[in-house]
């Protein structure tokens, strides 16, 4: 079956996005910024700890801090988080401390106090603590000069918890990179318009609104170059445009065979670009290619113009293209999560092209995980899509599913969630 597929020439969904991955040098431009602003961006020089975390021996409850192992002990003291006890604690000896409060000399254990009873400055237990018990020790979590995060790392919001808790102020991050995004075809209309003053099959520039809503939920600055006729002429102004102010272009539209459809033709005169027939559904056509400019090349992704077809090949192809190009490194670049749920309903599919169909997955009453497709699966039916909250991906070679199959789901996650 695969053999058959080659040899009509259509170019199977990993091969394409490694292609792409493999063929894409990331970009090492880099901004410093301040951490707070640096969730979502690509860390782009290394943080080493200026200390150790913890800084100093602390208590991990509210309770007693104990000198030796004893019976009962006398009180005499206190260390509060932010106010620690100077003194050293003889054996015998004990003082109440607070959750995060430096844990003093001599001693090497705490008892939480709910095992703890008070009688003036007496203290006994109904336990006893064993050494170590409820102490969080100097260092056990970062080594001052260690590595907190990875050159190369998507910084997330854990990332962010551990720099501010080493005190760092600011990173060095990718500098966000620069899209250019535009529309072909004469049939698009900018939302907006009436209804009443669309022509006869018209329809709203769609991609455009929404390819910009994911774009900018990974921090890329966007220029939208709007909406462009076919025509050859203005689509080769349209490029030109686009390739002197930006990273990559993506467009939608015109990508296909059709008579209408120049991309190719204006792209070929610009550039080096690659047509490709991939073998997915939703979004057979793609194009990708470089645009070389005074100062090296813009990237350029074509997408299809069906609105299904377009956000589909953005997510399982151009994100991580983007993720590449923005120097993301392998590592932190993992291929989407997918898991194994069981069909609601029963799926027509013919061998030939993965299918990304667009399903809702949830736990049943019985904790198994199932799924449903949703609405029909044209590559123009939006209503299904935004009832989704994964792919159903039904492997190249494979046909028709049954009710009760177990197939493999994608969850969605950004900028699909
Ligand atoms: P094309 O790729 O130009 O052959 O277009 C394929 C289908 O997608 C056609 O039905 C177009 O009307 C539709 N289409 C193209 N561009 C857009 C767009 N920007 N927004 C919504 N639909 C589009
Ligand atoms: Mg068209």
């Amino acid at each position: 079956m695969t053999d058959a597929c080659a040899e009509n020439g259509l170019r199977s969904v990993e091969a394409a996005k490694q292609m792409l991955i493999d063929s894409i040098n990331p970009i090492t431009q880099s901004e410093t910024i301040p951490l707070e602003q640096a969730c979502g961006r690509v860390l782009a020089e290394p943080v080493l700890a200026a200390l150790d975390l913890p800084p100093c021996d602390n208590s991990a409850m509210d309770g007693y801090a104990l000198g030796g192992d004893h019976d009962s002990y006398t009180l005499i003291g206190k260390s509060l988080a932010g106010h620690p006890f100077y003194g050293t604690i003889e054996p015998g000896q004990a003082i109440r401390i607070t959750t995060g409060a430096a844990v003093p000399k001599g001693t090497d254990r705490v008892q939480m106090q709910e095992n703890c009873t008070v009688d003036g400055n007496q203290l006994s237990m109904s336990r006893p603590a064993s050494p170590g018990e409820n102490i969080r020790r100097r260092g056990e979590d970062v080594h001052t000069g260690q590595s907190l995060v990875p050159v190369g790392s998507k910084i997330k919001v854990p990332h962010i918890a551990l720099l501010a808790a080493a005190g760092v102020e600011e990173v060095t991050v990718i500098r966000p990179l620069k899209a250019a995004l535009l529309s072909i075809g004469d049939e698009l209309k900018p939302i907006g318009t009436p209804p009443s003053e669309l022509g006869d099959g018209d329809i709203y520039d769609s991609n455009r609104i929404a390819l910009k809503a994911a774009l900018n939920q990974l921090d890329i600055e966007i220029l939208d170059l709007d909406c462009w006729p076919d025509q050859p002429d203005k689509i080769r102004e349209a490029f030109i445009l686009a390739r002197d102010s930006a990273d990559f272009v993506i467009t939608s539209g015109g990508v296909s065979v059709g008579e209408a459809d120049f991309t190719k033709t204006v792209l070929q005169e610009l550039g080096e670009i690659g047509f490709w027939k991939l073998a997915i559904k939703p979004g057979k056509p793609f194009a990708f290619g470089r645009l070389p400019k005074t100062e090296g090349e813009t990237l350029f992704f074509g997408l299809p113009g069906n609105p299904v077809s377009a956000i589909v090949t953005l997510y399982q192809l151009v994100i991580p293209a983007l993720e590449k190009l923005r120097g993301t490194a392998d590592e932190y670049r993992q291929p989407p999560l997918q898991t194994r749920a069981r069909l609601l309903n029963a799926i027509c599919k013919k061998p030939g092209r993965t299918d990304f169909q667009r399903g809702f997955t949830y736990r049943d009453a019985d904790g198994i995980q199932v799924v449903e497709t949703r609405g029909i699966q044209g590559s123009h039916i939006l209503s299904g899509f935004a009832q989704a909250n994964c792919f159903v991906v039904l492997p190249r070679e494979g046909g028709d599913c049954e009710t009760g199959d177990w197939v493999t789901v994608e969850p969605f996650s950004a900028p699909l969630k």
